[in-house]
């Protein structure tokens, strides 16, 4: 025997020796296979017997198999205050209450048993576990230090194959499956893997969708359980992803699991339809299978299937599961009773009924004109109307988000439903909702133009090229966490955007990702013009991967365009990274000349501080206190420059567009003080009756009485105090624009709540006169 066989030896006793500590007993792991392998009555009394166990450890495995998890948590507890140093005994407990929501505890739990073995691989994976669950980028860590103390653990390597599918690399997914699979042919959970690589490149029959362009031939394997429908090769066997759920289901024929880990997959992929029919696939098999459950009943609420939703939520309610995802939802679907619904052929609005007056005639403007502009772009319809619910609720909206990776953002599609923030769920300003609209709409058209076969980066960039279009005063200017990510040089090569997305490994990566998605767009139309987009919307849907679809459209590899494109926005951004440092202290020292109230040096300042980053339109910015520093001096010109350029870069507090629509009209720039006004709609109509009030009566005086009528109406509905004033100019708005009935509703409106006011008299004689 050589050295190094020697060491070779003595390192796979010592593994052995560690995974044989870290491991349940034999008697234990039987169950568990028993369970694994779908032998539910032999699982069934193999766990009753441990319940009778001398050991408070074997009876919480037993109580715990049993699903009587009050009872397995109680003898987990007796089990670790007799034995303070076993680490098994708190792996297990945490892996009871990571199984039970409690991810908290459970990750105490699993520290504290590596701070008994430091080198409990078990624990790693677990604390792994734990970091995927919420798109924690630790994940990949902890499951590669697992393996560095165990190279044997095959579960390390499934959920980082599962993790590396969430990041869209199904290379890098495939190999670590394997990896499982060498380790152990019996693991399940590489299998599924496998079928969900098989299943996103539409070579497989597992979501009833054929086998895409692949393969034909159909036929029918009813194996135990329900009937499937597989893929059929030249051979005769299973092909593609088939292939893997056969031999799945040659091991277990009723392993749930494994379609709830497809089904997983496809929500993530935007397949929402494709992902419930495969969750009822893995409730066919396995209707315990709670955590299924209630993710099939979250996406059917995403889908607007609410009946439905709430029976399978409750379902899982009724029998103890109880987390926060669906507590949360079931909640969500009572609150929705307060809302209103507002249906034409195209469009379901929905809004909280305390703000469905007022917001319902903008949002339907914004909607229908996003339809219109992207049929007409893809050359498509849509199927049936697009409904679009609006929540003034944050923690409402985010229970809609729940699950999904990166930042829940402002709005959120599911094929044709919206969900997103009201402006009134957010501070006034913090976010354009017209262009958070857009966005949204642009991923309805996209996913349904890709059958939803579309990568992340691409839809999302896309999303964020087409605010910019719609206006370039939409979409969001360039903030300074980006300028550090460009100055680091932290964007990604194209074809592994995706994970810039789901796992950021840095703060505010999310961000710079739809940032660096946006330009690609930006950069692919200035350069090859819009067909090029076009033409990549096509390749998704056959489906191409990011490479392939590259290289077809645009000629070149994935990596040349990366230096291409790299090399142009880091050029476009040159000054700006470089005046970096320079600027933040510039606007540091006029922030305090403008606490100071020293107004000309503010105003002898602010134009340089302005040009080194001129997109800077958030807190402390230089147009406002340019402005300010401005008015205060008299100098009304040059507070409208101010005003109007930070206007124009993105700039969105509601109160400075109204401060510049008054100074523009004392300029007697009506049309400017107008359009300004307008705008304001689009940021928060929530935020001012008198800036709806102050509109209503300038378009009156441009003869605009339709959008008169609007503005009026929008006061009205915002409960303002002097509601006969609100109602009388109402009713001359829609006298003016010629509908006498309104008119006269709103005159009566008037009189009823102020019988005396003249001019209110005045119209209703007017009226009467008609
Ligand atoms: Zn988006």
């Amino acid at each position: 025997m050589t050295r190094a066989q020697r060491t070779a030896l003595v390192g796979a006793l010592l593994v052995a020796s560690v995974s044989e500590a870290a491991a349940p007993p034999a008697e234990v792991r039987q169950c568990l296979t028993q369970r694994l392998h779908g032998q539910q009555s032999a699982a069934q009394k193999c766990f009753t017997a441990l319940t009778r166990a001398a050991s408070p450890y074997l009876r919480a495995e037993g109580a715990w198999g049993l699903a009587d998890y009050d009872t397995a948590n109680a003898e987990f507890r007796a089990a670790v205050a007799q034995s303070d140093g076993s680490a098994l005994y708190r792996t297990r407990w945490g892996e009871l209450l990571h199984e039970r929501f409690n991810n908290v505890d459970a990750a105490g739990l699993f520290n504290e048993a590596l701070q008994r073995d430091p080198k409990d691989a078990q624990a790693m994976l677990d604390l792994a576990r734990v970091s995927a669950d919420g798109f924690d980028n630790d994940a990949v860590s902890w499951a590669q230090k697992a393996l560095a103390v165990d190279p044997q653990l095959a579960a390390a390597h499934e959920l980082l194959a599962n993790l590396a599918m969430e990041d869209n690399q199904p290379d890098l997914a495939a190999k670590e499956a394997d990896q499982a699979l060498a380790l152990d042919p019996q693991a399940l959970d590489a299998m599924a893997i496998h079928a969900v690589i098989e299943i996103l490149a539409d070579r497989s029959n597992a979501v009833g969708t054929g086998g895409g362009d692949q393969r034909e031939l159909v036929t029918v394997i009813p194996p135990q359980g329900a009937v499937q429908q597989f893929l059929i090769g030249q051979d005769g066997q299973p092909a593609g992803g088939d292939a893997w759920w056969a031999k799945i289901h040659s091991i277990n024929p009723a392993y749930g699991p494994g379609y709830a880990i497809a089904a997983n997959h496809l929500i993530l992929n935007r397949r929402y339809q494709d992902g419930v029919a495969m969750y009822r696939k893995a409730l066919a098999l396995s209707p315990d299978l709670w955590s299924a459950r209630s993710e099939l009943g979250i996406n059917l609420m995403r889908l607007g299937q609410d009946e439905e939703a709430r029976q399978q939520l409750a379902q899982c309610y009724q029998n103890g599961y109880r987390n926060d995802a669906t507590v949360n939802s079931l909640r969500l679907l009572d609150t929705l009773k307060d809302f209103a619904t507002f249906t034409d052929a195209t469009t379901i609005l929905k809004f909280n009924r305390k703000e469905s007056e007022l917001l319902y005639p903008y949002f339907h403007d914004v909607l229908t004109q996003a339809i219109d502009v992207y049929q007409t772009k893809y050359h498509m319809k849509l199927d049936g109307p697009v409904q679009v619910e609006v929540y003034p609720d944050h923690e409402d909206f985010a229970v809609r988000t729940l699950g999904m990776p990166g930042l829940g953002a402002l709005g959120v599609t599911f094929g044709q439903v919206v969900a997103m923030d009201s402006p009134s769920g957010r501070k006034p300003g913090e976010f354009h909702w017209a262009s958070t609209l857009r966005h949204e709409m642009s991923h309805v058209f996209i996913l349904k133009a890709t059958r939803h076969r579309v990568p992340r980066w691409f839809t999302e960039g896309l999303a964020v090229h087409e605010e910019t279009e719609a206006s370039p005063e939409w979409g969001d200017s360039i903030t300074p966490d980006i300028i550090v990510a460009l100055r680091k040089h932290l964007l990604l090569p194209v074809a592994e955007l995706d994970r810039g997305f789901i796992h950021p490994t840095y703060e505010n990566q999310v961000l710079v990702s739809y940032f660096e998605g946006g330009r690609i767009c930006d950069y692919i139309q200035a350069h090859w013009g819009q067909q090029k987009l076009l033409d990549l919307v096509q390749q998704f849907a056959i489906p191409r991967s990011t490479p392939e679809a590259i290289r077809t459209v645009l000629g070149m590899e994935p990596e040349a365009f990366d230096k291409q494109f790299q090399a142009w926005v880091y050029q476009d951004t040159a000054a700006l990274v470089a005046g970096f440092d320079d600027w933040h202290k510039q606007l540091e020292a006029l922030v305090a000349a403008s606490r100071a109230k020293h107004y000309d040096e503010v105003l002898a300042h602010a134009d340089a501080v302005i040009a080194l980053y001129p997109d800077y339109v958030y807190d402390g910015n230089a147009y406002q206190q340019l402005a300010e520093a401005a008015q205060a001096q008299g100098k009304a010109p040059v507070a409208i420059s101010a005003l109007a350029r930070y206007v124009q870069h993105r700039g969105r507090d509601p109160a400075a567009l109204e401060q510049l629509a008054k100074l523009q009209q004392d300029a007697g720039d009506k049309p400017g003080a107008i359009a300004t006004l307008q705008k304001i709609n689009l940021i928060d109509p929530v935020f001012d009756t008198d800036s709806h009030r102050h509109l209503g009566d300038l378009l009156m005086d441009s003869r605009d009485f339709g959008a008169a009528r609007r503005e009026f109406g929008a006061v009205l509905a915002l409960h303002p105090l002097d509601k006969a004033q609100a109602n009388y100019d109402l009713a001359r708005a829609c006298h003016a624009a010629g509908d006498a009935r309104c008119a006269m509703d709103a005159v009566l409106a008037a009189l009823e709540i102020a019988p005396d006011f003249r001019p209110a008299q005045k119209l209703l004689l007017e009226l009467n006169g008609q």
